[in-house]
């Protein structure tokens, strides 16, 4: 689909004064999320607006080296109150890769109080909510990267782009695609990389810094998973793991290190839906893949109070991990037989 012509109209018309913005992205703050609140932060700086970058919870250690990365504040961990004030007096909050406030979880609240504010909505995910005054809904995308991307081209042309613009949007498009192997790949998403190369980011070194920098606990972590507590079922065509709190302590755990587990079991041939369980203290977080036709959309809706995109989904369970396991186990079997799993 492309871009409305008349919301970008509307967007300049909301930009054409100095404002105070807050850029906000999801909880669990991934490449894609901070990598287009990074670019869209500095593009905003540059037309003359006065932003603050806000997640909810911390963003993974092996994001640590993207340029102005410092000046996100973190929701959570932000005691001199940065978060709520610049919320508090924003007149524009743009809204990054989610498509209801509830997904921003300890934030919510804080965000959904600031009544007078227009809420600028920019994702990829599907269904977006009712609560926003602008709406920039691209499922069809491959990231929010990529969709900040058409919206720059868009109103400005893509001579506004600077050299960390385009490292940052690169890192949304790169990791949003699985590094540009997900079934989402467009050739106006290559048109847009050749760009974003022209301006001279150093893509083996991007590469380098978001998926070789992990510690050794992960690797141990990752080998530990996959041999001990990996279970295949269904024919060989579902594969689930779980990890409990005190074995992610034992290897060290960091946010951010079970990044890539759950994607894992798709490597294996005939293997259609991969499900992760990773407990936290009040709830089980759950990841969900698939392949093909497979739709854990629809999968982590139904079953896990949870939603995301056709091939990659996520959700929640409130029970402990046996029951969590079970409820999977069962729910796909219910799936399988209606169909859902082909
Ligand atoms: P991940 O498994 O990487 O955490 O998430 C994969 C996808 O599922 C992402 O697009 C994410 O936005 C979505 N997702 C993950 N957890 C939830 C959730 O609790 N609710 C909804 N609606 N989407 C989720
Ligand atoms: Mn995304």
């Amino acid at each position: 689909m492309q871009l409305s012509m008349e919301n970008i109209g509307r967007l300049r018309e909301m930009l054409a004064v100095p404002s105070k913005i807050v850029v906000v992205a999801h909880t669990n703050p991934d490449g894609d999320a901070v990598g287009s609140s990074l670019a869209w932060r500095e593009m905003l700086l540059r037309m003359g607006h006065e932003v603050t970058c806000v997640v909810p919870n911390k963003y993974p250690y092996f994001l640590d080296w993207m340029p102005g990365i410092e000046n996100i504040v973190i929701f959570k961990t932000d005691t001199e109150g940065r978060a709520r004030r610049a919320v508090e007096q924003a007149d524009m909050i743009f809204c990054l890769d989610f498509n209801t406030l509830s997904r921003l979880e300890i934030l919510s609240d804080t965000i959904a109080a600031n009544t007078s504010a227009r809420r600028i909505l920019i994702d990829h995910h599907l269904s977006p909510g009712e609560e926003f005054d602008l709406v920039f809904s691209h499922p069809e995308m491959s990231s929010t990267s990529f969709l900040v991307y058409s919206i720059i081209e868009a109103m400005e042309g893509t001579d506004a782009i600077s050299a960390d613009v385009a490292a940052s949007l690169y890192v949304g498009m790169m990791t949003d695609t699985g590094n540009f192997s997900f079934s989402t790949l467009t050739p106006a998403l290559y048109r847009a990389v050749a760009v974003l190369a022209e301006k001279g980011i150093d893509i083996p070194q991007i590469h380098n810094n978001v998926y070789n920098a992990y510690t050794e606990g992960r690797a141990r972590l990752f080998g530990y998973a996959i041999n001990r507590k990996m279970e295949i079922i269904h024919d060989g065509q579902v594969a689930y793991m779980s990890l409990l709190e005190n074995e992610m302590r034992r290897f060290g755990f960091q946010q951010g290190d079970s990044e890539g587990f759950v994607n894992y079991a798709l490597t294996i041939k005939k293997m259609k839906m991969s499900a992760m369980f990773l407990a936290h203290r009040k709830f089980i977080r759950v990841s969900l893949r698939s392949r093909g036709d497979v739709d854990v959309n629809v999968f982590a809706r139904k079953y896990f109070d949870g939603g995301g995109h056709r091939n990659a989904a996520g959700g929640k369970s409130y029970v402990s991990m046996e029951e969590t396991i079970e409820h999977f186990r069962r729910s796909v079997e219910e799936f399988a037989r209606e169909g859902g799993i082909r």
